[in-house]
């Protein structure tokens, strides 16, 4: 079984109404604890040092007092230190992928929508992009492909490695949609959109070509955004996959046997922890 870095202390922000909510770490750290998971705390701890890999000079600072504005991504007090410890989650998931331990960083907030000086779409850091820029920093020349399957474009991480060395992104999602952007591939970011009403069979048939052709890039690690708002009863989005098409996307991404490690996105339905169980059930 792989690991799981977690921390309660994601759960503490919210406001009312809002879909990012607690209950979606809460619960899905319950449901994995009771599966036989054993959530733990992040080993490596991020810093401005990280953030500042990818993101501007000011922007840490300017989560941390509040001015920025964004009407989905409210100014929390404190979420500054929550990012950093929802970005600490990818990190160790990431180094432990490098270990040999597929990992997944069950945290919030997400991050794929957060760009160098924005926030977005309940997005403060751009915690896999970061991620991935920290591993290559150690290991010059690491190749890593990064897979978003998150049911929105993961705009963000686009705009921070179009045209990186060794850094290929493919996202698949629902257009049109928020954000808005993903209709076509460039360079290396491969884009699919995806209508309304596409069910869990139909992805897979535009997933399993596109991995294969990733593969073609010989990477060496595979970095996940893990979005389970694709899924047919989310409330906010319109495609259809159902719990056992994430267990499908695990275990394509398993069958690579690639060092692999995952962070949490968005996934909005109350049925969000057993999604997770699902995808891990193949991931791990
Ligand atoms: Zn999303």
């Amino acid at each position: 079984m792989g690991r799981v870095f977690s921390d309660l202390r994601t759960a503490e922000y919210g406001a009312s109404g809002h879909p990012e909510a607690p209950f979606r770490v809460k619960d899905t750290f319950a449901m994995l604890r009771a599966a036989g998971h054993q959530p733990e705390k992040p080993s490596l701890h991020a810093s401005a040092v990280d953030v500042a890999l990818l993101h501007g000079p000011s922007h840490l600072a300017s989560i941390k007092s509040g001015t920025f504005s964004d009407p989905d991504t409210p100014p929390f007090p404190g979420i500054d230190e929550i990012a950093l410890i929802s970005l600490s989650g990818a990190l160790s998931a990431a180094d432990a992928a490098m270990k040999g331990e597929p990992s997944f960083s069950l945290m919030r907030p997400p991050g794929h929508h957060a760009g160098k000086d924005r926030v977005a779409g309940f997005c403060y850091l751009n915690n896999l992009a970061l991620s991935v820029a920290r591993l290559q920093k150690a290991q010059p020349g690491l190749k890593v492909a990064i897979v978003d399957f998150d049911v929105h474009h993961g705009d963000g991480t686009q705009s921070l490695v179009l045209g990186r060395e060794n850094t290929t992104f493919l996202s698949l999602h629902q257009f049109p949609l928020y954000p808005g952007t993903g209709l076509d591939s460039r360079g290396n970011c491969w884009n699919v959109p995806l209508e309304a009403g596409t069910a869990g069979d139909a992805w897979l048939r535009e997933f399993e070509p596109r991995l294969e052709l990733l593969l073609r890039e010989k990477p060496d690690v595979l970095a996940v955004s893990a979005g389970f708002d694709a899924y047919k009863e989310d409330p906010i989005a319109g495609l259809k996959l159902d719990k056992g098409t994430f267990k499908r996307i695990g275990s394509l991404l398993a069958q690579t046997k690639l060092p692999r490690y995952a962070a949490l996105e968005g996934g909005y339905s109350e049925d969000l922890p057993i999604l997770v169980e699902s995808f891990l059930d193949g991931f791990f």
